[in-house]
């Protein structure tokens, strides 16, 4: 039975088409208010309205949700945009709700016209006061009974910009007893003289979110309206107005939000991190927004990938950022390069050890061939330059090792990677005692891939070689919140910030990934037994900036 395998939208959509509903026609909507950046939550809501299309032979439209002047703004439109197409998504057609400002006004005369609305005089604060509590019903106000000729007339006036902001609205005259708070004669229209970023200063009266979002579904002829949960309760007011207004029935169907931990979602939220300086900008790669996480070095693939595990749902959940950092992990294990890298400690000054071969040639330098990637079905393989000095990590060295350290100690043999088996015969210092430098001899015969030494090491390190290195700058980012579940906590959400979410050190890279990385053919890169990166816009020819997207270690049980 393929049916087991849908979606609870997706039975809805397949019995909709097995009954013939709107001629088997799907079509969804993406409407974004354009108040922020998108963040991965939007993820899931494109992945799902987008998806949906694609696999019953549907359209999808790009709505901005455009209705409120004061927080929206066309720097917001073109992310959004751009973010959607990067996601790997088309849109139908690009529309935005303030272009149906007129058919909306027009909406709304009709209503007054059949005694569906009318013009209240209240102020917020009263009409909060009469609206009643969930256990008791609300009251009526002497505005209520106002004719249809009054209603019209006052309307119209608050169009024409008569009156100051907040000294009227227009109401549904639906129901002040209903136990659905959201029907008790809900504000259509408010008035509110600012710039809009689309439609100048046309108008001064503005809709509300419900008798925006419906009516523009209905003109777009959009079948399946998906939206987050919380419009579960305005779904009897959605209805209630496609019913009176006599227009196209799209139907809203609710889905949970994803919530991620460490994480926040709110666009209020991250809008703040942002303007206060907790993170540098809406793209930063601690940000859960779209072009944080690319700037990370996600993938549109993983994104999707993370999209389609996490499914859907009817009741809300936390998800484990885990599974996001998983799905990164397996796309960048298939793909990328393993190259070396040599990090240093936090300080800018940061040093990596140095290594001389004492009986290398000084002026020799071998072109090593290493293969890229041991996943790739075909194998493929870059030159790495290899002479007498060379960097490694300060981690890879001890003078008095524990037992089972099986990286590099006086006397200790190790090989390194792609080249010699080497053995450590001597530490220099200098006066602070400060290892300045470890002296070592390379087997000539242990040659990777050419190997017959006859000699067997348990540990094997990366490093650089020393005039073919080129600095770098590493940012090496964590979770942007210490808690869980920030937005469950009582306290103030920039309270619970991870003081150390980035920390930058100083590296030194093989050249090929510079070029490589220059050249454009690979951004994303393994980083060996260190993690992945990314390079960052931030780069300059002289000193590439790379981001972690993700450590090596998968804390994700499959
Ligand atoms: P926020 O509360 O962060 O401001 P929003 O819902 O107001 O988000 P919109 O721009 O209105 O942001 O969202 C566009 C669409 O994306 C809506 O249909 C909304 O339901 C959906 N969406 C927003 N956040 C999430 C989320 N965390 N998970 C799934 N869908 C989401
Ligand atoms: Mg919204
Ligand atoms: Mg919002």
């Amino acid at each position: 039975n393929a049916g087991t395998s849908l979606n609870f939208i997706e039975q809805i959509v397949e019995e909709d088409i097995a009954a013939g509903k709107n001629g088997g026609r799907v079509h969804t909507r993406f409407p974004p208010e354009p108040n922020g950046y998108l963040h991965i939550g939007h993820a899931k809501a494109i992945c799902l309205s987008f998806g949906l299309a694609d696999k019953y032979g549907g359209q999808t439209n790009l709505r901005f949700d455009d209705t409120n002047p004061v927080t929206e703004d066309t720097e917001y439109v073109d992310s959004i945009k751009n973010d959607v197409h990067w996601l790997g998504f088309d849109w139908e057609n690009e529309f935005y709700a303030s272009d149906y400002f007129d058919q909306l006004y027009q909406f709304a005369e009709t209503l007054i016209l059949k005694g569906l609305a009318y013009v209240d005089d209240s102020t917020a604060e009263e009409i909060a006061a009469q609206k009643g509590t969930p256990t008791e019903p609300g009251r009526a106000n002497q505005y209520r009974d106002r004719s249809v000729d009054e209603n019209l007339d006052l309307f119209r006036r608050m169009k024409a910009g008569e009156y100051p902001d907040g000294a009227k609205v227009l109401r549904a005259k639906v129901d002040m007893a209903s136990p659905n708070m959201q029907l008790r004669d809900p504000i259509m229209y408010r008035i509110k003289h600012a710039h809009h970023h689309r439609t100048g200063d046309a108008w001064c009266i503005y809709p509300m979110y419900d008798f925006a979002h419906g009516q523009s579904d209905a003109i777009e002829h959009i079948t399946h309206s998906l939206c987050t949960l919380e419009f579960e309760v305005h779904r009897p007011l959605y209805e209630w107005f496609i019913q009176k207004l006599d227009i196209f029935p799209s139907r809203q169907i609710e889905f949970s939000r994803l919530n991620l931990t460490y994480t926040v979602m709110s666009k209020r939220k991250l809008k703040q991190l942002v303007e206060e300086g907790h993170v540098t900008s809406w793209d930063d790669p601690r940000m859960p927004t779209i072009a944080g996480l690319r700037r990370r070095g996600y993938t549109p693939a993983s994104l999707r990938e993370f999209c389609d595990r996490i499914g859907i749902a009817k009741r809300d959940n936390l998800i484990d950022v885990g599974l996001l950092e998983f799905c990164i992990r397996e796309e960048l294990n298939k793909t990328t390069h393993r190259v070396m890298a040599v990090l240093t400690d936090g300080r800018p000054d940061g040093k990596p050890l140095k290594l001389v071969l004492t009986n290398y040639p000084e002026d020799k330098v071998e072109e090593l061939n290493i293969e890229n990637n041991p996943e790739e079905a075909e194998m493929t393989y870059r030159r790495v330059p290899f002479s007498r000095e060379l960097y490694i990590e300060r981690d890879d060295f001890m003078e008095n090792p524990p037992k089972k350290f099986f990286r590099l100690f006086p006397g200790g043999m190790v090989r390194l990677k792609g080249a010699y088996i080497i053995k450590c015969d001597e530490v220099v210092k200098d006066d602070t005692g400060e290892i300045t430098e470890i002296r070592c001899t390379y087997i000539p015969e242990s040659r990777s891939g050419s190997d017959t030494s006859g000699i067997n090491v348990k540990g094997t390190i990366h490093w650089v070689s020393v005039p073919h290195a080129v600095e770098a700058e590493v940012r090496l980012y964590d979770r942007l919140f210490s808690v869980e579940n920030p937005a469950a906590d009582e306290r103030e959400f920039l309270e619970l910030l991870n003081p150390n979410s980035l920390e930058v050190v100083r590296a030194f890279v093989e050249p090929a990934l510079v070029e490589a990385a220059r050249s454009g053919t690979q951004t994303n890169f393994q980083f060996m037994r260190k993690g992945y990166f990314i390079l960052d816009s931030d780069s300059t020819p002289e000193r590439p900036v790379f981001n972690r997207t993700v450590t090596l270690k998968d804390g994700w049980a499959k």
